[in-house]
């Protein structure tokens, strides 16, 4: 059953274990900070009924069930292309902000299917049923599921088995007749403390000597033994703007280290325990889907800073000047880029014969991903350097609100005539929150959510053909 933001809200008051700046979260759709992105997933749970977009965000599964599109298994470069453009506008519609709580647990579902079904097929293991099963249980509980995949990792030049402590990759501790003990750590998790479940998964190659590392399982987020230490939303804490406050707090997202002390999970939700062989099979998997969404995502965002540097450029007066001119086709590059690399990652698909899944091509979203990773910061440069100083300077709507000071900011914050000082005023504030409060934090996504830049020159460099190149080298070299 489809739910609404209400019902959602609802089910995130279950005793879970959330710490705030030191302080343990009673309820996480109350606390005054992180109500905020508790609304923010609520949002897209709504927009399922939203007129616009239920057609396309509502559909049945094979049982007749309706059930969020997100849930639905891509079979299709159509599915894939549908899949990219539904997240592109829940984006739009949460005001520019990634919504990802039926994205990032569907990525890891099909990542599941694909990788589960050669493991089945290649150790007679019945690890796809379990996935089937649980693919069911969240999309027809219309569930909200964070991603726990990167561990905190300790010395980055050692593996899981090599560290001083054996707790710095999520691992085995016990397996007993009905199911196994997890201990360990995920750090950096997306909007964990307001999901409904998470599933965990590994996140890079191992050995042999690494099998208890080798796991991969699904759990409810209250589940006992789970600690969830959200970092601090400085951005919020530290951001009055009345003008635009309400509504542009309402689409935020968060993340949390979250800590598994000896946490039992039934074999039915795990989904791979020991076969060291697949982790790295899955951890790209994963990556793979992920980033699709990623870049997809990212077209949107791109698309808001794009529009606003043209919006304050033209209340600057300095709209046509060639080096603003270049400065928007910087940030229309990166809104573009990440949307042609989405839809020919779709149009270029592979069909994993094994599910009937077809899954979007490697190269591209790779190429589109590196791209964001690198132009993201020189994008921002384009922007703010559209912009001038009040993106930083601009006085608070504290003052625009005061009757003495705003016929006094109304009269020397204006730009050009024919743009009310107003609006002047609320873009540059808008501004301010975009690239100024969260500019910091979307610095460090841009670089490293989804994936550092390495891992997708890695995936790049794997995914090229060169064979094409080569033999013209050949032909040349003959010559
Ligand atoms: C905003 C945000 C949201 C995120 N959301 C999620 C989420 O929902 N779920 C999730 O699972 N993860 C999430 N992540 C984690 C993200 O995938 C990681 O940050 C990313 O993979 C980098 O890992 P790291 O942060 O541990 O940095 P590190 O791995 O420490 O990377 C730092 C540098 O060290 C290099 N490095 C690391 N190891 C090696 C090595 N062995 N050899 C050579 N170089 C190395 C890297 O290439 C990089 O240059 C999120 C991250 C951010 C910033």
């Amino acid at each position: 059953m489809l739910r609404n933001g209400m019902q959602f809200l609802e089910g995130l008051v279950d005793g879970r274990r959330v710490y705030y700046r030191g302080e343990l979260v009673s309820d996480v759709t109350r606390h005054p900070i992180l109500q905020v992105p508790a609304r923010h997933s609520a949002l897209l749970f709504d927009l399922h009924f939203d007129s616009d977009l239920q057609a396309h965000l509502v559909t049945t599964d094979d049982t007749g069930e309706p059930i969020s599109t997100l849930y639905r298994s891509p079979t299709s470069t159509e599915d894939l292309l549908r899949r990219s453009r539904l997240i592109e506008a829940t984006t739009h519609r949460s005001r520019g902000v990634f919504n990802i709580g039926k994205v990032i647990g569907s990525d890891a579902l099909f990542a599941l299917h694909i990788v589960t079904a050669a493991l089945d097929r290649a150790r007679g293991t019945d690890y796809r049923r379990r996935v089937f099963e649980y693919h069911r249980h969240v999309a027809h509980g219309d569930r909200a599921v964070s991603v726990a995949q990167t561990d905190v990792k300790g010395d980055r030049a050692l593996r899981p088995h090599q560290q001083a402590d054996p707790d710095l990759y999520v691992r085995i501790r016990a397996r007993r007749s009905d199911g196994i003990v997890v201990r360990g750590a995920k750090a950096h998790i997306t909007q964990a403390q307001v999901a409904d479940e998470l599933i965990v998964l590994p996140c890079r190659s191992l050995s042999p000597e690494d099998v208890d590392y080798a796991v991969a399982f699904a759990v409810p987020a209250n589940a006992p033994g789970i600690t969830m230490v959200t970092r601090p939303m400085i951005e919020l804490e530290g951001a009055r703007h009345p003008l635009e406050g309400p509504r542009v707090r309402h689409n935020t997202l968060t993340e949390a280290l979250v800590v598994f002390d000896d946490v039992f999970v039934p074999w039915e939700r795990v989904f791979l325990a020991g076969e060291t062989e697949y982790a790295s099979r899955l951890a790209l998997t994963f990556a793979l889907w992920h980033r699709f969404s990623a870049i997809s995502y990212r077209a949107a965002q791109a698309d808001l800073m794009a529009a606003l540097a043209r919006e304050v450029a033209e209340a600057n007066g300095i709209a046509d000047k060639s080096h603003i001119r270049r400065n928007l086709v910087e940030l229309i590059l990166l809104a573009e880029v990440q949307r042609m690399a989405a839809h020919l990652a779709a149009y270029r698909c592979h069909a994993d014969p094994a599910t009937g899944l077809v899954y979007p091509d490697s190269l591209c979203v790779n190429l589109g991903k590196l791209y964001s990773n690198t132009h993201y910061l020189s994008a921002t440069q384009a922007f703010i350097d559209c912009a001038g100083g009040l993106a930083a300077t601009a006085p608070s709507g504290d003052d625009w609100a005061h009757p003495d000071l705003r016929p006094v900011i109304e009269k020397y914050l204006t730009g050009r005539a024919t743009v009310a000082g107003e609006r002047r005023f609320r873009l540059f504030l808008l501004a301010r929150e975009l690239v100024g409060l969260l500019g910091g934090y979307e610095n460090v996504t841009m670089v490293h959510a989804e994936g550092s830049i390495e891992a997708s020159v890695i995936e790049i460099l794997r995914g090229y053909d060169f064979s094409a190149g080569r033999r013209l080298v050949e032909e040349l070299l003959e010559d």
